[in-house]
């Protein structure tokens, strides 16, 4: 995964450390996007999630697990969403960091989708979502005029 790799490079450039690309797998099933596996430095992302939020998983979900497992090899055990761990995400991946990283499991139909623009909340049909994951089309607020965002955190 080519986010993995530069998230990595970058955390090692910055640390000075010359840390190993982790394995990934795609063994992670029900409505858990990915977990980090610390001692077997090892991330295991859910296939049918990255399918239906690839965006998703290359902003948010690979970044917080790879920062699980970078705050384990530095600091050792830690609360898993402490300061050394925002201090990781935000300091050193320069990700937000979210402590959710959870989906709900989308692939029902007549579910929806929330987008958030500067306003309000938008609830999408999956098929307006899937244009969007396609990069087919962008749909904006009437009211405040801003693209509508996939809001990852709402859809648990
Ligand atoms: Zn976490
Ligand atoms: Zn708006």
């Amino acid at each position: 995964m080519r986010c993995l790799r530069e998230k990595l490079r970058q955390a090692n450039l910055t640390l000075q450390t010359n840390y190993t690309e982790p394995t990934v797998n795609y063994q992670q099933r029900g409505g858990t996007a990915g977990t980090a596996w610390l001692q077997h430095w090892e991330i295991r992302l859910n296939p049918v999630l990255l399918q239906e939020n690839q965006q998703a998983f290359i902003d948010e979900v690979v970044p917080h697990e790879l920062a699980h497992l970078l705050v384990y090899a530095r600091f050792g055990r830690v609360a898993p969403h402490g300061k050394e761990w925002r201090w990781m995400m935000e300091s050193v991946l320069q990700v937000p960091a979210k402590r959710t990283h959870r989906f709900a499991v989308q692939s029902v139909q007549g579910k929806t989708f929330t987008y958030l623009c500067d306003c309000q909340r938008h609830e999408l049909t999956i098929r307006r979502h899937n244009r969007v994951l396609r990069g087919e089309t962008e749909y904006r607020c009437r009211r405040c005029g801003k693209i509508l965002r996939y809001d990852v955190r709402n859809s648990i």
